[in-house]
């Protein structure tokens, strides 16, 4: 497959399996053989909840805490995700979880900016005739307790460096859970509505519909999963009228069992009723996937059609934080 878009992907539960096997001996980690790096790195089959699912960012986040790991990590990815046919990506990190040693926040999103500048000129080099990856950064604020500090940071850097670097938004990630409401993190919104930073919130995964309804109050055009809304006919009708993009992750809710199973995976019939839906990865390493494998599947188990995945595409285009020259490039290329 060819030509594909990803807009919703974690630097750190996208980490390659070769790059942590070339980190962990860097670092001088005990050694692990093939498969106890595997378990480390990604979600067993059966996969039993939410939990197993957040312990495998752990180990990553070890390797991602210096300038050149996150060089490394960045290059490594977008060279994996050229040779799969991407055209554009837009790679989702929290600066505040790259601080374990003497990082910044902002040192690590300058080191994730060069490693994709040292992509680009190798990708410059290669005149292969294949069409060219192009990346930007969404940087997240972490869904916890007491860090609102740190969250302000992160949307004031993203600020700082929206025309300097890759940055092009923000994000709210991390666990759903109903003492961490939405609404506790309105003033980050709030000021990032006032400083022109782009923004897509996490939501309707882990919790339903009524953590939709507070994404949407703080004004985001995108949610992230956003998949629970089939649970509410009026929230569905909200999201059409709104042109409200969904950033749905197939496997990912599997693993985390929000849908116990794909063949009722329901993109389908969201994009019958003109919900603007997405299909992307989430975290390919943890998942143990790709964009063409969570195609793959969905044709498999519900039919999914080539001009629906194509629509996906074109919503893809339409909501991405790209600049209008990089999204006529795309329209372009989707044809
Ligand atoms: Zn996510």
């Amino acid at each position: 497959m060819q030509n594909l878009i990803d807009i919703h992907l974690h630097l750190d539960g996208s980490l390659p399996f070769d790059t942590a096997q070339k980190l962990s001996k860097l670092h001088h980690f005990p050694a692990l053989n093939d498969d106890q790096l595997h378990q480390k790195l990604s979600v067993s089959k059966d996969c039993h909840d939410l939990n197993e699912y957040l312990e495998k960012f752990a180990f990553p986040l070890k390797l991602m805490q210096t300038k050149t790991d996150l060089e490394m990590i960045v290059f490594d990815l977008l060279r994996d995700l050229r040779k799969q046919g991407f055209i554009y990506v837009e790679i989702r990190f929290a600066p505040q979880l790259h601080t374990q040693k003497d990082l910044t926040q902002e040192d690590a999103v300058k080191a994730c900016d060069i490693g994709y500048k040292n992509f680009l000129n190798w990708q410059d080099a290669l005149n292969d005739g294949q069409a060219d990856l192009h990346a930007n950064f969404i940087l997240c604020c972490m869904r916890k307790h007491d860090n609102e500090k740190k969250n302000m940071e992160t949307v004031l850097l993203a600020k700082k460096m929206l025309k300097t670097s890759h940055v092009v938004g923000i994000d709210l990630a991390g666990a759903e859970t109903p003492e961490l409401a939405i609404e506790n993190f309105k003033p980050l919104f709030d000021t990032a509505k006032k400083l022109g930073v782009p923004y897509t919130i996490h939501a309707g995964e882990a919790m339903g519909p009524e953590s939709i309804y507070e994404a949407l109050s703080l004004g985001t055009k995108r949610i992230g999963h956003g998949i629970r809304c089939t649970e509410d006919s009026k929230l569905v009708q909200e999201l059409i009228k709104d042109q409200i993009t969904l950033e749905c992750c197939a496997t990912s809710n599997m693993n985390t069992k929000v849908f116990d199973q794909l063949e009722t995976y329901p993109v389908r019939d969201l994009l019958q009723e003109n919900v603007r839906v997405t299909l992307n990865t989430d975290n390919m390493t943890v998942s143990n996937t790709t964009l063409p494998k969570e195609y793959k599947k969905l044709e498999e188990k519900t039919g999914l059609s080539k001009d629906e995945e194509k629509q996906m595409l074109k919503n893809s285009i339409a909501a991405c934080f790209a600049s209008p020259q990089e999204k006529e490039r795309l329209k372009k290329l989707i044809g």
